[in-house]
């Protein structure tokens, strides 16, 4: 019997996961818990059902890094975009769908397709007997499973909330305001950005975090028992006016080079990713909305003009430590007959998440017939994001991520111009990597 590749979960991840294993020939199972067991947000029995908005961003591929995404996905003859764009609603330059024209679209296809036969059931862990397994059971991975995942790879290795600090493009960080320097010297002694406040900024600051609109908790959520440990800022700004500074925002060991002195408060920032463009805000977690949150953060000294790749939140959602556990190919490195795609690998979003999902499918299925599919270059999307997760990102500060063009190698100095022509040449130079990597993979597979 021809060996099988089994998916778990069919969401945008094992939707897309299992359309590529089949489309390269492997026999393909994919094993999908609804209708047999509920999760907290789907409402239908379809695959690859969108939760909440019907939105898959920007489709703009010169000047943004989902819809760059986009182009690559359709590229490498994503399922997840052919049904998206076939049931296309007119939003502007995003690409919205119908939802359920979008979803019935990828169940037909799955069913129709000769290669894959779908299992309506719950999996508490892939049985020892399956060689090649993808998880891709998402931000509401059964718990039975998650349990299993956990005492495989360790107590830390999974989390059940996602406390994100927002990310600044270092870019965008006024450094004649801001200086390098880590507290008491420590380390190579300047780790960290720090962003000084007076007491008056201090105490504005504290004032507009009290008074910012916030979003509220799902009631499914504030059942979650985890997340005590890292309160939003306005919660811990709310127990006292010096709550912070005393906690995320303390000054000690720290000399502001243009006073000489301790600054009165402190917001520091730690570097997010190995390329050195992404900083994130340290302790800053927050349920702050979006919008707020970029009105007062640009009150911080030094961050007037920042521009954020990942604003701050608090969501449900499981997901394992993927630069500590995975290879470059997605395998989990303590028991690599099992991958993992999607959501759970800590990328977010729809479309990332089905991104990981089309790598995951190429790469079992290529191992499955000898013919080893390589990551993609990181200069393209699939391939930064690819790397960010696997080996990008700190692994003791990882937290999930869209993609966006700090993920991106940069440009060589010499053609590397400014602002929005500066994401058109990354944009540029990551569909011709693309396209030669697609073209290396095809004719490995031939
Ligand atoms: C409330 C909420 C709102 C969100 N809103 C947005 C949004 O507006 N925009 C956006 O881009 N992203 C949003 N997300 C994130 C979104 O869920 C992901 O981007 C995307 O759905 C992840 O795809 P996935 O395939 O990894 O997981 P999912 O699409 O969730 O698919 C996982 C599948 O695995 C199944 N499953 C789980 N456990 C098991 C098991 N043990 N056995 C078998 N099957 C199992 C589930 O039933 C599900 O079908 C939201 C998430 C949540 C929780």
């Amino acid at each position: 019997m021809r060996q099988q590749i089994h998916i778990v979960g069919g969401g945008l991840a094992g939707s897309e996961a299992a359309w590529h294993t089949a489309q390269m020939g492997a026999r393909v199972v994919l094993h999908e818990m609804r209708p047999v067991r509920a999760t907290d947000a789907h409402k239908t029995d379809g695959l690859a059902e969108l939760v909440c908005s019907n939105s898959f961003r920007s489709d703009d591929w010169e000047n943004n890094a989902v819809g760059l995404l986009h182009e690559e996905m359709r590229r490498a003859g994503s399922l997840i975009l052919r049904a998206g764009d076939a049931h296309k609603l007119p939003a502007g330059g995003a690409l919205a769908v119908d939802r359920d024209g979008f979803s019935q679209a990828v169940t037909r296809a799955l069913e129709q397709h000769p290669n894959i036969e779908i299992r309506r059931e719950e999996i508490a862990w892939p049985a020892e007997e399956w060689r090649s397994v993808v998880i891709a059971t998402g931000p509401l991975t059964a718990p039975e499973l998650a349990n299993a995942i956990r005492a495989r790879t360790g107590e830390e290795s999974l989390a059940f909330f996602d406390a994100i600090a927002p990310v600044a493009y270092r870019d965008s960080i006024d450094m004649s305001v801001a200086w390098m320097q880590s507290r008491y010297d420590k380390g190579d002694g300047a780790d960290y950005i720090n962003c000084p406040l007076d007491e008056a900024q201090y105490r504005a600051f504290i004032a507009a975090l009290l008074a910012g609109e916030k979003t509220e908790f799902k009631e499914w959520e504030s059942s979650t028992p985890y997340f005590e440990g890292c309160l939003p800022i306005e919660v811990m700004a709310a127990r006292g006016e010096d709550t912070l500074r005393f906690g995320p925002m303390k000054p000690v060991g720290l000399t502001d080079p243009r006073t000489g002195r301790r600054p009165y408060a402190v917001v520091q920032l730690r570097q997010d990713n190995a390329l050195g463009t992404l900083w994130n805000m340290v302790g800053f977690q927050t349920k702050l909305k979006h919008g707020e949150q970029t009105r007062i953060f640009r009150m911080i000294p030094g961050l007037e003009n920042a521009s954020f790749a990942r604003l701050g939140g608090l969501h449900r959602n499981t997901f394992i430590n993927s630069p500590r556990l995975l290879d470059e190919c997605l395998r989990l490195k303590a028991e690599p007959r099992i991958r993992f795609a999607g959501q759970i690998t800590g990328v977010e979003g729809y479309v990332e998440s089905a991104a990981i999902g089309l790598l995951a499918g190429c790469f079992a299925a290529g191992e499955l017939r000898g013919s080893i599919v390589e990551p993609p270059p990181p200069t393209t999307a699939l391939g930064a994001l690819l790397a960010h997760i696997t080996r990008g990102a700190d692994a003791k500060t990882f937290q999930p991520m869209n993609v966006n063009f700090g993920l991106f190698p940069e440009l060589v100095p010499s053609e590397r111009p400014r602002g929005r022509d500066r994401k058109k040449a990354m944009a540029h130079r990551a569909l011709a990597d693309l396209d030669g990597w697609l073209g290396h993979s095809r004719a490995a597979a031939e």
